[in-house]
């Protein structure tokens, strides 16, 4: 994430911020991707501490309109759980506008989001299958409780999961979407990840009874069911690692090898990104180390899921704006 000033006091401020220390309101502005001090506010500022302007003329900002369905907030911790859901949300449309997605120079269709929960408020939680389907995708806010989430993470044997994670995922599924309307991009796919028109339930369900592992081919297990999962998880590794990247210089650290002003979301060169990437986890895991934290990146990039990466990227970065 790139980093914001606070424009009355010019204090760094950070993304998620209602108020700058000085005092001055902060409002994210998402098509000029800035702070600003005044603005008209999204309508779900309060209730769920959204800090993004209104869309003109509009009582929502462009991330809460995209919201079809909010679980009830008056059961249980649902408000808490859909103001984090929403926080990942927010952030990952952030960093997608860096390659012009859902901006205003993106003519194509929008997500539409069923932010559920488990709890109801009626007798039996609610089961909730994260996923996307002709354009709407549908979130378990449920997740967005840390303890919950890490359970399930050790169920499943994942050596990562989190909100972001999941809104990257699931935004790329709605993505491919998009891209299968550009000339030349379902034969470009199916050359490297194999046919996606491959019986998908069926493919599913051999996967859970019988997971394969990720091998040299696959960033995660996952990613072996379906060339839609892998798909959809290697362009989520490929949104995780230019963003830590882009906090990492933003943040003003450097390293010997970083080219000056560098912007990761602005690199046309994939390759050169993905290197920097790697760098950049390296050196951080070694310092979470030194606190007995787990690694900031536990993956390894083979040559084959660099090639997929490098792939996603060229399609990623040129398409938004020709409504692909
Ligand atoms: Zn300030
Ligand atoms: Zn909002
Ligand atoms: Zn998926």
């Amino acid at each position: 994430m790139q980093s914001f000033t606070c424009p009355a006091c010019h204090a760094r401020v950070y993304f998620d911020n209602l108020f700058c220390a000085c005092g001055a309101l902060l409002y994210y502005e998402p098509e000029a991707q800035a702070m600003w001090n005044q603005a008209a506010p999204c309508s779900n500022r309060d209730s769920i501490q959204c800090n993004w302007a209104a869309v003109p003329d509009a009582a929502l900002c462009r991330s809460c309109r995209m919201s079809d369905m909010l679980p009830a907030l008056n059961v249980g911790d649902n408000q808490r759980l859909l103001a984090r859901a929403e926080r990942a949300k927010r952030w990952v449309l952030a960093n997608l506008a860096n390659w012009q997605w859902f901006t205003d120079a993106d003519p194509g269709a929008r997500p539409r989001f069923l932010m559920l929960s488990e709890h109801t408020g009626g007798q039996r939680a609610a089961q909730i299958v994260m996923g996307h389907a002709g354009g709407q995708i549908t979130i378990n806010v449920t997740e967005a409780d840390q303890l919950i989430r890490l359970q399930r993470q050790h169920q499943l044997g994942e050596q990562y999961r989190s909100m972001v994670g999941h809104f990257r995922h699931e935004l790329a599924h709605f993505l491919f979407d998009r891209l299968t309307l550009a000339d030349g991009f379902s034969d470009a796919f199916r050359a490297l990840f194999g046919d996606e028109r491959a019986d998908y339930a069926a493919a599913l369900q051999s996967h859970y009874e019988n997971p394969a592992a990720p091998g040299e081919d696959h960033i995660t297990a996952y990613a072996t069911a379906h060339p839609h999962e892998d798909w959809a998880e290697t362009v989520a590794h490929l949104l995780h690692m230019v963003d830590f990247t882009d906090s990492f210089v933003s943040a003003g650290l450097d390293m010997k090898t970083l080219p000056a002003d560098y912007a990761p979301y602005a690199d046309d060169d994939a390759d050169h990104l993905l290197s920097i990437a790697a760098e950049v986890a390296i050196a951080i895991n070694d310092i979470n180390r030194a606190l007995d934290n787990t690694d900031l990146y536990p993956f390894v990039l083979t040559p084959a899921i660099r090639e997929k990466m490098c792939f996603a990227h060229g399609w990623l970065k040129r398409h938004a704006a020709r409504g692909a």
